[in-house]
């Protein structure tokens, strides 16, 4: 028996979703951290991955959605990693080099 959350046709719409509140949270700056919080609502109940693509675009630690004012992006030779440095809570969210591909 499929478990309803692990439902395949129900992940698939789950990431259309997402893909969709993603999209308009670029369009709506005003409602984008409420489409964050919502897309990994959908994510985290039924079960399915926020595309990378879409996560580096969010705080890890206060889930507000990045835009060019509440941000400051640079490289870390040290980690060598991009760090995302959220303004709103100092978080420093880092992605390597070698998987860098946005
Ligand atoms: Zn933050």
């Amino acid at each position: 028996m499929i478990h309803r959350n692990q439902d395949p046709k129900l992940q698939q719409i789950a990431r259309e979703r997402i893909d969709i509140l993603f999209r308009e949270a670029k369009l709506n700056p005003e409602y984008a951290n409420r489409y964050v919080f919502l897309a990994r609502k959908i994510a985290m109940k039924l079960n399915v991955k926020i595309p990378k693509e879409y996560k580096m675009r969010y705080c890890h630690n206060c889930y507000k959605y990045f835009t060019s004012k509440n941000v400051s992006i640079r490289t870390n030779a040290k980690t060598k990693a991009v760090e995302y440095r959220c303004k709103a809570c100092g978080h420093a969210n880092r992605y390597g080099y070698a998987r860098e591909k946005v």
